[in-house]
């Protein structure tokens, strides 16, 4: 199979859920560069999300990404049904198809189990499992008509190796994965990819919020000694949107730096 190198997702449509910050955002552009257009989701932080979509628009003033590359902004919960099906409903009106969707959004709302309330729990399930779902679930005929179609989805580290005050988000996280596989086997008949992406410890607004001493002392259990970037993961999800890994759906692929092998 011939793939063009130079702008590997011209004429793309993408969707990626909580493009306004960290992972998302490094993976809008990275997948903008490629010259796709990105549907940029945000739970509220409009401002930010449409600073990534000005961004795009300067990358392809500068030349460095395709005419065919850009956006808009949409801010909803990815836990709300109605919701989800009119933003990806609006997309294949404008757009006419959906090729990739990067189910990235992503909460905690960490404490010890016996600490955690019921309530949190819900949430941290709501958005981070639910919302992955309805996504998913949101976009899949058009895919299944299209007969193409790459989903990316966002899992951890810590849904593989567990890790004590984070119960309902390992829970979530984990759940994403049996999910993505069961979905990876309703779908490849009809030529639709499913994969997840599990992160270590990545340089975010989520892990900045750790001491200086939890963050070191977890630096010194990753194999190579220090957290990811974003830009590490917007690669491998780029991979995995691309035509790059054609046969490859049902799989985790583990971006760690080491932390878990
Ligand atoms: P982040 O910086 O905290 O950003 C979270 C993003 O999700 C924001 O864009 C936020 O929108 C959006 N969001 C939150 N709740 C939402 C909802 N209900 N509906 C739609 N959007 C929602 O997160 P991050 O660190 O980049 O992490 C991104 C993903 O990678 C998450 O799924 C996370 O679990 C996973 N991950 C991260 C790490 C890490 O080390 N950072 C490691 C493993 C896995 P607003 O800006 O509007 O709030």
């Amino acid at each position: 199979m011939t793939v063009n190198t130079q702008w590997e997702l011209e004429g793309k449509t993408a969707i990626v859920t909580g493009a306004s910050r960290g992972i998302g955002r490094a993976v809008a552009l990275r997948l903008a560069r490629e010259g796709a257009w990105v549907l940029l989701n945000c739970a509220s932080n409009t401002a930010k999300a449409e600073e990534v979509l000005k961004e795009i628009e300067g990358m392809k003033a500068e030349g460095i990404a395709p005419a065919s590359a850009g956006g808009a902004v949409r801010a909803f919960s990815v836990a709300n049904e109605a919701l989800v099906n009119d933003a990806v409903q609006s997309v294949l009106a404008d757009q006419g198809k959906v090729d990739i969707l990067v189910n990235n959004a992503g909460i905690t709302r960490d404490n010890l189990m016996l600490r955690h309330s019921a309530e949190d729990w819900d949430t941290v399930l709501e958005t981070n499992l639910k919302g992955t779902f309805l996504m998913t679930k949101a976009v899949t005929k058009a895919m299944m008509k299209a007969r193409a179609g790459s989903i990316v989805n966002m899992s951890s580290v810590v849904a593989q190796m567990g890790n004590s005050g984070q119960g309902s988000y390992c829970a979530s996280k984990a759940g994403i994965i049996g999910f993505s596989k069961s979905a990876a086997r309703e779908l490849g008949s009809r030529g639709v990819r499913v994969n997840v992406i599990a992160p270590g410890f990545i340089e975010t607004d989520m892990t900045n919020q750790l001491p200086e001493d939890a963050r070191k002392a977890m630096a010194d259990n990753i194999a190579l000694r220090r957290f990811g970037s974003v830009e590490d993961i917007a690669e491998a999800t780029l991979w995995l949107a691309s035509l790059r890994s054609a046969y490859v759906t049902g799989q985790v692929i583990g971006i760690n730096g080491g932390l878990y092998m």
